[in-house]
C-alpha cells in the first residue's frame, strides 16, 4: 500500500474520529470530530467540505490523535481546545470555570428583550465565571455597562481576560466578592446570575464531561440545590432598583420553587421562561423571550 492511501485526509480524519467518539458512546460525536479536526489542522468548516482529500501532515495527525484520546476520556471540547463560543462571542475557558452552554443563552435572550438596542443601563453578574453572561450582554447592548462578581480568584482572571480580548474591559469590572457583598442598595438596573443548583447528591450521577471537568463550585447547590437562590433572591431585591430587572437560570424542575423564592423576597411578575429544547431554564420579573416578536439583537447602524 502506497503512503497515499494511509495518509489521513480532513475526510477520513474527521469520519474516523467521529466513528471512535460515537463508538465511545459521546453525544455528539459529528460535531465534536469536527472541532477537533479543526483546531489540529487550522482547517475551517468550508476546507472540509472543500477540500476533502487535503493531506494531514504528520503533525496535524499526531495532535489530532492526542486531541481524540482526550475526548475519548470525556473531556469536554470546550476544554481541549480551552475555549467555547457563547451567544456570539468567543470565550476562554479554564478548570476553573464553569464551560458556557447554549441553555444559559435563554438569560441573554431575556437581557435583549427587557433593554432595547441602544438602552443604557448598569448591570451585574452574581458568579459570572468565565464572564459569559455579562460579556454576551455587553456585546449586544453598547450602552450597557457591568460588574461581574465570583467567588473564585481564578475564575475572576479569566472573565478579565474574556473582557480584554473582547475589547469590552472599558465597560465592565470584576471584582472578587460573596454575591452581592459589598454593593449598595438600588445600583443596577439588570441582576443576573447562573448559580450553582444541582443538588449535591446528583453531581455523581452527572455526564464525566460535567462531573469531572466543571468545577464543583460552580455547580454545588446544597442539599436540595435551592440554596443558592434563598440568598440570592433577597440579595437581588436589595441591590436592584425599582423597575429593575432580574433573570436567574434555574435547573428544569425549580422553576415553581425559585419563583416562590423571588415572590417571597416582593417581586411582582415573576414567571418562568423555557429554553429551546423547552425546558424550564429561566426565573424572571421580565418579558418572556418566547412571547411576541423577535427583538433587534444587531442594532440599526445610526
Ligand atoms: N446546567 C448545568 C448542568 O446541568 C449546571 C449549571 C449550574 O449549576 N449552574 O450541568
Amino acid at each position: 500500500m502506497s503512503d497515499q492511501n494511509t495518509q489521513p485526509t480532513l475526510l477520513t480524519a474527521w469520519k474516523g474520529a467521529q466513528a471512535r467518539l460515537k463508538a465511545a458512546g459521546v453525544d455528539s460525536p459529528s460535531i465534536d470530530a469536527r472541532l477537533l479536526l479543526e483546531a489540529a489542522t487550522g482547517a475551517g468548516r468550508v476546507d472540509i467540505l472543500n477540500d476533502p482529500y487535503r493531506a494531514l501532515t504528520a503533525e496535524q495527525a499526531q495532535g489530532l490523535e492526542a486531541m481524540v484520546q482526550r475526548r475519548l476520556r470525556r473531556e469536554p471540547v470546550s476544554r481541549i481546545l480551552g475555549r467555547k463560543g457563547f451567544w456570539k462571542i468567543m470565550l476562554n475557558v479554564t478548570p476553573d470555570v464553569l464551560s458556557p452552554r447554549p441553555d444559559t443563552e435563554t438569560v441573554v435572550d431575556v437581557i435583549v428583550r427587557a433593554f432595547p438596542a441602544y438602552a443604557t443601563f448598569d448591570m451585574i453578574d452574581l458568579g459570572t465565571g468565565s464572564g459569559a453572561i455579562l460579556l454576551a450582554a455587553l456585546a449586544e447592548r453598547r450602552g450597557a455597562r457591568g460588574v461581574g462578581t465570583d467567588i473564585s480568584t481564578e475564575a475572576i482572571a479569566v472573565a478579565r481576560e474574556n473582557a480584554a480580548n473582547l475589547d469590552l474591559n472599558g465597560r465592565c469590572t470584576f471584582i472578587r466578592t460573596d454575591w452581592a457583598a459589598g454593593f449598595a442598595d438600588d445600583s443596577f438596573d439588570l441582576v443576573v446570575s447562573n448559580p450553582p443548583y444541582i443538588p449535591t447528591g446528583d453531581i455523581a450521577g452527572l455526564d464525566p464531561e460535567v462531573r469531572e471537568h466543571d468545577p464543583h463550585l460552580a455547580l454545588d447547590g446544597g442539599p436540595d440545590g435551592l440554596q443558592p437562590y434563598r440568598d440570592l433572591a433577597p440579595e437581588i431585591a436589595r441591590i436592584l432598583r425599582p423597575e429593575g430587572v432580574f433573570a436567574v437560570e434555574i435547573g428544569w424542575d425549580q422553576g415553581e420553587a425559585v419563583k416562590a423564592l423571588f415572590e417571597a423576597a416582593g417581586f411582582a411578575d415573576v414567571k418562568v421562561v423555557k429554553d429551546l429544547g423547552d425546558r424550564d431554564r429561566v426565573v424572571t420579573n421580565g418579558p418572556d423571550p418566547r412571547v411576541g416578536p423577535i427583538p433587534d439583537v444587531e442594532g440599526p447602524v445610526q
